[in-house]
């Protein structure tokens, strides 16, 4: 990309930026490495000392290598319905090498976003940053880690003309619940030494569902703990029941309407991330012993020590930025992307959001922002979500039943075929359209390949298909994917 910015920031000072991003994870990075590729001069600072964020270390990527994992385990186990001879054992999985493997990738991973950053001539500072004024952070050294890496290990200060906002969010943990301590969050889930015999989740959104899935699909007795009837709240209830029937014929322990009470253990000096035996108790009167305990009860926004408060800059009370469609905050030349914003916590939309902010402001895009509608989305789940665009209940809230049309499709992929009823995995798939037109305004699929089958359609879709559009398209057979453009 050409510079086509002039910046004039060297001329006040060594400390003094066109552009100051706060958060070196997938906004954060979106947004710095974009703006400088425009020839702005752009730090970036991060608290921790790794490159890549919530996706890189604790989420998205890690997570997924652990879903190819648990694949790989179902798959084994399939195998011998194809009339291979693959032993039980070896379909366990050696959980130390696995992690050892992945944490050697991630570290890659790190690097090669600091070699990326280097390479588009953005400083990268490593510290916490707070707001002094509009005008000014401190960065206050954070990890001795971070010293390593080049951080400073005394508060320095830096100016910009422009700040974004990009500090994510961090998991939640009841601290009401007595005796929650015996149980980590999802990042305690990456630092999980064994597999554990026997494993409890609490919550029922993404994160509850995708590593309740992987424990059980790689061997741990899995009890799936939440506090409605169904999981996956946001979602088509057809989502909803397909996965949590499955869940549960699957031999996963899902206990409905269950609220945690207190957890208890008789053992005094545990390492929390191996297993160790302790009771979660639960309002309801049920005792649930495990020996791993995760909270997958939701995230908050890191926002609480950024110097808010010097800025004036408005806070929601959960913690999020409030920002208009341009992500802008309140404060003038302070702008907020990504998890912080609090509306898509998806990686995509953070680097989406942070790039077309970065256009607009140097690379001379006028206008250019991101449409929050129609963003597809996949859950990690055993077997997989996809989905875009509207709910049925929020298709015929908008537009009225009798201005609404749905078709559906149930059937078992041809890859089961081979197998015995018992080891088959469900498909479902709905198309929502609306008005005379039958304009596609939601798809839900789950089912075998619903991850990688979404991203076309979605295109489809965020261009204004019609059902006539899909039905013109000719089928690729035999697929599942061809249910989507042949559904009566
Ligand atoms: P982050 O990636 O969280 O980056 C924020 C960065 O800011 C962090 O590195 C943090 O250390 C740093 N920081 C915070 N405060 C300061 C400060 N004051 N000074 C300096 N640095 C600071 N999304 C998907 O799209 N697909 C998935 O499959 C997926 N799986 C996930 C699985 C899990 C277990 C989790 C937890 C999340 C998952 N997500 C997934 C969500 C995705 O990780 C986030 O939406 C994404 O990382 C948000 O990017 P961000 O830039 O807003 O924040
Ligand atoms: P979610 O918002 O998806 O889910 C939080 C869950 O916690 C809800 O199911 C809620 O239950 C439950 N909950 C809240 N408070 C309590 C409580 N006190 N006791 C019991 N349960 C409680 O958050 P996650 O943390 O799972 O994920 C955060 C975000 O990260 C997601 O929204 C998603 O955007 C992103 N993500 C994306 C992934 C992907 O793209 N594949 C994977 C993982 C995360 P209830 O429904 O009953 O209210």
């Amino acid at each position: 990309m050409a510079p086509i910015f002039t910046s004039r920031a060297a001329d006040q000072g060594a400390n003094h930026y066109d552009l100051v991003v706060i958060g070196g994870g997938s906004g954060g990075l979106g947004a710095a490495r974009r703006a400088a590729q425009y020839g702005a001069r752009v730090a970036i600072v991060e608290e921790t000392w790794r490159l890549g964020g919530t996706c890189v270390n604790v989420g998205c990527v890690p997570k997924k290598v652990m879903w190819h994992a648990a694949d790989l385990a179902e798959k084994l186990h399939q195998a011998n319905a194809y009339g291979f001879k693959v032993p039980g054992e070896a379909a366990q999985v050696d959980w130390p090498t696995l992690k050892h493997k992945r944490d050697k990738y991630i570290e890659r991973l790190n690097g090669i976003y600091e070699r990326n950053v280097e390479k588009d001539g953005v400083d990268y500072i490593t510290g916490h940053a707070k707001f002094v004024d509009k005008k000014t952070i401190a960065v206050v050294p954070t990890y001795p880690e971070s010293k390593a890496h080049g951080g400073a290990d005394v508060e320095r200060q830096y100016t910009a003309d422009r700040f974004v906002i990009a500090v994510g969010g961090a998991p939640t943990l009841p601290k009401d619940i007595p005796g929650y301590e015996y149980g980590f969050h999802s990042d305690g889930f990456f630092y999980l030494e064994e597999l554990p015999k026997r494993a409890t989740v609490v919550g029922a959104g993404y994160i509850a569902v995708e590593l309740a899935g992987v424990l059980h699909t790689l061997g741990a007795e899995t009890h799936l703990v939440i506090r409605h009837e169904k999981i996956l709240k946001a979602f088509d209830p057809m989502l909803q029941d397909t996965l949590q029937q499955h869940m549960v014929k699957t031999g996963i322990h899902v206990h409905t309407n269950s609220n945690v009470e207190k957890v208890t253990s008789d053992v005094k000096d545990f390492d929390l991330h191996k297993p160790f035996p302790k009771t979660v108790h639960t309002k309801e009167g049920e005792k649930i012993e495990t020996d791993v305990l995760l909270w997958a009860i939701g995230r908050h926004s890191l926002t609480d020590n950024i110097g808010a408060e010097k800025i004036g800059l408005e806070l929601r009370k959960n913690g999020d930025i409030p920002v208009d469609e341009y992500q802008n905050t309140n404060v003038d030349n302070v702008f907020a992307i990504g998890d912080v914003a609090g509306k898509a916590l998806l990686t995509p939309v953070a680097i989406a959001a942070g790039r077309r902010l970065s256009n607009r402001l140097y690379g001379g895009v006028e206008g250019d922002k991101l449409s929050y509608d129609d963003i597809p989305t996949v859950v990690f789940s055993h077997p997989t979500i996809g989905t875009v665009g509207l709910t049925e209940p929020e298709a015929r809230e908008k537009y009225g039943d009798e201005n609404i049309k749905v078709y559906k499709s149930t059937f078992t992929a041809l890859y089961y075929s081979m197998m015995d009823a018992d080891n088959k995995e469900p498909t479902a798939m709905k198309l929502i359209v609306a008005g005379k037109e039958e304009k596609v305004v939601g798809l839900h699929l789950i089912g075998l390949g619903s991850d990688e089958m979404l991203q076309g359609f979605a295109v489809a879709i965020k261009m204004g298909a019609t059902k006539k559009d899909f039905d013109d398209t000719v089928a690729i057979h035999p697929t599942s994917a061809e249910e989507v453009v042949t559904m009566r």
